[in-house]
């Protein structure tokens, strides 16, 4: 091969003049290898390490692309400089990115795992705003002066400037003040951002840089005050089961890996355990510490000293605590001892970092509050909600050592900080856990194997574990997961009496089939009149499900032109028509007809939706403040966190909602939760139904009595003697547990079996068909010869045959264990008869089976 005459793209280089060797994971798609591409390593990058970030030139043009450094070595792969001339690589990235070895080999393990090409790994664990090396432009925030004389100014002001200034009021009344110019200018409808900018000249708005609006989360806990939450921090005392649990952790945290599941009923405290197990393994709550300057957050309120809370070094008297925590004390923590107030460290030299995972919807302000109140600017917060800038901001803090305690969604498995001690899975059943596109991976899963590779303590929590948790910590599950327990709520709080109404009766005694039962209509109008709030789950946005024709001989139902699913009713008053049908798998959208195009009936609207559900209230308490939660309304996480804190203030009363309102809330003022259905989910074609409809009742029903006045929940259903539903209402998981266990290892489901799907999609049917068939031909030769013993189903098509236009069809492969999965699909794989693509979709450990 010739070389290029062009230095910067001297792609080629002779086996002896290059330095070392490296293997590259280019981003782009190559599925090769789980390593990556070799490459030669000049001269130039001498100091090149595992996890740094490259340029490469790829294919036979040599196109320039970006790829990690996943492996480096002396000796060249053999054949190089003889049968073929290497590539070199050509120069680090712009901004000199790299990884942290541990994140490398995760890298190399999900790529496997997950049937995954290593450069969409790399992607996905490499915020992309980082990559861009996006800046911080800095965003101008404004809100309306509180005291300012609008009216006195009125006349001298222009109708633009009037617009803004109403526009601002009516932010500040939403409860968001603090807008940005461009769309506070948008929504008073001026074009530019001259008014805006005017008023702020006049001094009739405050402005100020987005950096210390949003940046610092502390300054919502300065301007919220710290609320009750925080208070019962001050003084608590560890319930039996939180001290119980911490002596456990104390013990094993110096053993290295270990993963411990934490069952602890709704309202037990695991929080307060999860803030403890931080301390402890940062080696922060030995003894003595306490004599350090603490705040008690029960004195809070004004005389809280900001400058601390702002993250500014308090002075101490004694030596630093890197001096009195190194050595022993760091290394066998005692976190069960009861620290002094809410020991505040946010001014502590780290000691070592640890990652939180909570479910997006659980990222509130109340779960970031109780964190920052705890670690202050130690803590780094990731969620989607972030701008571009902010997420490489807080990528940036991480990877310096900055910010030692991520909290986070999914992504933040892959946050990385600076010598690792702990990892925490909040609420470790929740589903959004998994990743549906790809890489599919399960960050609680990735979580398990980051510890191991750093053998380090994984913590997982749950008032539900999953079965798959529940089940490796049972010793013929040969996983060794350690089960803790909290059985009891905390401060002699009782769970919440549980009431199971059997909607079958309701239809007959009041001959229609009704939203809410007359039990949970008395229950909500006594809670309300006693100036109490409420919750109502229904897991079903949209009006009504259902649009049919009412003759049963017709039998005519609305499904989606390009779905096999049926369109849901939303009502939409901005609309001429006054809604619209939408499908909730594709989108599509389409009028409401009025009459049944096969037999000219006018059609009925059926079913259930969180729409119709409002409606009805607001005609039954028109006074009682209602705000419905879920997708539609809920646009963005501002939104979100405008409508609890209205909720958490009391100026919503009753809060409805779908599964959003299901998490990890916890407002004291909830007496009552009635769930207006708790069949949504029951008879999904899942194997999980039965686990999703305990995890959603049990879950809700945890909201309730989290305060003194005791709690009351009313379970509508029309299968009360679904053990799913009836255990909830008990709150007995051991039970239903080992029940759902005994039913899957009766029919080999996971998790006594694991299980891999392949979905394969295409417009045209017979090529999906084919393309099924194929691929089971190939894993049934490759189990037989191999031996593996793997349970193949289907092809068959998904229980969802049809979406978006296109015909899907899937394969189920059950194994007794993941090695044998894993072989069976490497071995296809590495025969490239197997690759994730449009058409193809491996999911491993898959928890959607639509
Ligand atoms: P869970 O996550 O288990 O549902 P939380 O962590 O939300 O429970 O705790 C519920 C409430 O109890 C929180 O307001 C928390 O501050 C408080 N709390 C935690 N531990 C204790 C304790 N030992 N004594 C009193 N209150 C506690
Ligand atoms: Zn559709
Ligand atoms: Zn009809």
């Amino acid at each position: 091969m010739e070389q290029q005459t062009d230095k910067l793209f001297e792609t080629s280089l002779t086996a002896v003049e290059a330095l070392a060797y490296a293997s590259v994971a280019p981003e782009q798609g190559v599925d090769a290898s789980v390593d990556g591409l070799t490459y030669a390593v000049p001269r130039a990058l001498a100091d090149l390490a595992v996890g740094d970030r490259v340029i490469v030139p790829l294919g036979r043009g040599d196109k320039p692309v970006a790829g990690f450094v996943t492996a480096l070595r002396d000796d060249p792969p053999e054949g190089a400089g003889t049968r073929y001339q290497l590539k070199a690589i050509l120069k680090r990235d712009a901004h000199s990115l790299s990884l942290p070895g541990d994140l490398i080999e995760l890298a190399r393990w999900m790529a496997a795992y997950y049937c995954c090409p290593p450069g969409m790994v790399f992607a996905t664990m490499l915020p992309a705003a980082v990559k861009r090396g996006t800046g911080r432009v800095v965003k101008m925030m404004v809100r309306a002066r509180e005291k300012s004389p609008v009216s006195e100014q009125d006349a001298r002001l222009s109708k633009l400037q009037r617009a803004v200034l109403e526009a601002a009021g009516q932010r500040a009344a939403d409860g968001e003040p603090w807008t940005e110019v461009r769309e506070l200018a948008n929504l008073a409808g001026a074009k530019t951002t001259g008014p805006v900018r005017q008023l702020i000249d006049k001094g009739l708005l405050d402005a100020m840089p987005a950096d210390a609006v949003h940046g610092a989360p502390l300054l919502s806990v300065a301007e919220t005050g710290v609320d009750a939450l925080e208070g019962r921090v001050a003084n608590l005392e560890l319930t039996d089961g939180q001290r119980r649990s911490l002596e456990h952790l104390a013990a094993r945290i110096g053993e290295g890996f270990g993963v411990h599941l934490l069952h602890g009923v709704t309202g037990s405290g695991k929080t307060e355990v999860y803030l403890r197990a931080i301390e402890g393994a940062m080696g922060k709550a030995g003894p003595g510490i306490e004599s350090g300057p603490a705040i008690n957050f029960s004195l809070v309120g004004d005389a809280i000293d900001l400058s601390s809370l702002e993250g500014r070094r308090p002075v101490r008297g004694e030596g630093s605590d890197d001096q009195r925590l190194s050595g022993q004390e760091a290394r066998e923590p005692t976190f069960s001892q009861p620290l002094v107030g809410g020991q505040h460290s946010a001014a502590h030299p780290h000691h070592g970092g640890a990652i939180v995972l909570v479910p997006e919807i659980a990222l509130t302000p109340q779960t970031v509050r109780r964190f920052t109140a705890r670690f202050g600017d130690g803590v780094a917060v990731l969620h989607s909600g972030l701008t571009a800038a902010q997420r490489h901001e807080q990528w940036r803090r991480i990877r310096a050592g900055e910010a030692a305690i991520v909290v986070g969604a999914r992504s933040a498995i892959f946050a990385p900080v600076r010598d690792l001690r702990l990892i925490i899975v909040d609420e470790e059943h929740d589903a959004s856990y998994k990743q549906d596109q790809l890489p599919r991976y399960h960050a609680r899963d990735v979580a398990v194997k980051r510890g191991q590779l750093l053998n380090i303590p994984v913590l997982l929590g749950s008032a539900t574990p999953s079965l798959e948790s529940y089940y490796n910590t049972r010793p013929e599950s040969g996983r060794g997961y350690h089960l803790l327990h909290l059985p009891d709520r905390v401060a002699g709080l009782k769970l919440p009496k549980v009431e199971i109404v059997d909607m079958n009766c309701e239809r007959q005694q009041r001959g229609a089939i009704l939203l809410l039962s007359q039990r949970l209509e008395d229950a909500l109008r006594q809670t309300i009149a006693e100036g109490g709030q409420a919750m109502l789950l229904l897991n079903r946005r949209g009006y009504a499900n259902y649009i049919a024709c009412p003759d049963h001989r017709c039998g005519w139902m609305m499904g989606c032109d390009f779905c096999d699913t049926l369109m849901v009713y939303h009502k939409d008053r901005s609309l001429p028509a006054g809604g619209v049908l939408r499908c909730h798998h594709c989108g599509a959208e389409q009028i409401l007809p009025r009459l049944c195009p096969l037999c000219g009936k006018r059609v009925s609207v059926f079913g259930l939706g969180t729409q119709r559900v409002e409606e009805q209230i607001e005609r039954l308490l028109p006074d009682a403040a209602l705000a419905r939660m879920d997708g539609d309304t809920m646009r963005s996480g501002r939104d979100y966190h405008a409508a609890l804190e209205a909720f958490r203030h009391g100026q919503v009363r009753i809060l409805l909602g779908t599964q959003m309102i299901a998490k990890g809330l916890d407002f004291p003022n909830v007496r009552l939760v009635g769930v207006i259905s708790a069949d949504t989910a029951i008879h999904l074609p899942d194997f999980r139904a039965a686990e999703r409809t305990f995890q959603l009742v049990a879950q809700v029903a945890g909201r309730a009595g989290r305060g003194e006045h005791g709690g009351l929940v009313i379970v509508q259903t029309f299968s009360p003697e679904q053990p799913a539903i009836a255990l909830a209402a008990r709150h007995d998981y051991p039970t239903f547990a080992e029940r759902e266990i005994a039913c899957r290892r009766e029919v080999g489901l996971p998790p006594i079996t694991r299980m891999a799907r392949i979905v394969v999609r295409d417009r045209d049917h017979l090529k999906a068909a084919a393309h099924a068939r194929d691929l089971a031909g190939h894993l049934g030769r490759i189990n037989h010869d191999h031996n593996l013993g793997v349970h193949i189903r289907g092809p068959m098509p998904c229980p969802i045959a049809r979406v978006a236009e296109h015909y899907r069809h899937e394969l189920q492969l059950l194994a007794p264990d993941a090695g044998r999965l894993q072989r069976l699909m490497t071995t296809l794989r590495n025969a490239r008869l197997l690759k994730s693509d449009q058409h193809t979709a491996v999911d491993v450990d898959p928890v959607m089976l639509l």
